[in-house]
């Protein structure tokens, strides 16, 4: 049986309740997928996997191309099939994306990673290296920076979840951005869209590795969260 894996490092609760230590290095990361997103350690910005090199949007605006030893403490990657048909989609917000590219989808009982390629209008944020002790996500998020773009040529590279997964990724379409010329890029709060292609794998099995921290072997990892997940990875700051 051919299975292309989700592979993913971490929990959400545990990045969401204050684990941001990397424990899992680009070269490592690199091992198992070519293409994703993440965060790294200290929740260093956000991170862009695409073409199998890591790159970093940074709250600083600046985005820069990571190294062998850098570490993410929650990413997801996979090998990206660039065989398959390439589409092309109009969507006029995040939302209106979100609903066209989930009737694109066979099954939503499946991971699915899309990358898609053309001139996007786009909102992105990007959180600040932490300090330790570090606080729960949803205190952090809220000193989060905002860039927003338009006509810009890039990439979104993002992941679909099952919503079976809450708690341990987020369910439904979770996406970030770089520009085309690798020097823009974060995590989309907005996004538009005109004619843009994009290609979709689906991904028929999940390598879940868990992190040997203090935080997760001690943090309540049954908690709900996901009302706080859905404020911090949602909609921009009003
Ligand atoms: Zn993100």
């Amino acid at each position: 049986m051919k299975t292309s894996k989700l592979f993913q490092v971490s929990t959400l609760n545990d990045l969401m309740l204050g684990d941001y230590n990397g424990t899992c290095s680009v070269k490592e990361l690199l091992k198992h997928g070519d293409t994703g997103i993440g965060t790294y350690d200290g929740l260093d910005g956000e991170a862009i996997i695409l073409n199998g090199k890591a790159y970093d949007g940074r709250a600083n605006g600046v985005v820069s191309e990571m190294s062998d030893n850098d570490s993410l403490p929650f990413t997801t990657v996979a090998f990206f099939d660039e065989s398959v048909k390439e589409e092309k989609v109009t969507f006029e917000s995040i939302e209106d994306f979100k609903e066209k590219l989930a009737a694109e989808l066979p099954s939503t009982n499946f991971f699915y990673m899309i990358k898609m390629h053309g001139k996007f209008n786009v909102r992105v944020r990007s959180c600040f290296k932490q300090e330790k002790p570090y606080e729960p996500l949803f205190k952090v998020a809220k000193d989060q920076r905002e860039f927003e773009y338009h006509d810009i040529e890039g990439y979104v590279v993002g992941v679909y979840c099952p919503n079976y997964v809450e708690g341990m990724n987020l369910p439904g379409w979770h996406i970030h951005f770089i520009s085309e010329d690798l020097t823009k890029g974060g995590h989309i709060l907005k996004l538009s869209g005109e004619k843009v292609s994009y290609k979709l794998n689906k991904l028929t099995g999940w390598d879940l590795v868990l992190p040997e921290t203090k935080e997760f072997s001690t943090f309540n990892l049954k908690e709900d969260l996901s009302k706080k997940t859905e404020a911090v990875e949602g909609s921009a700051k009003k």
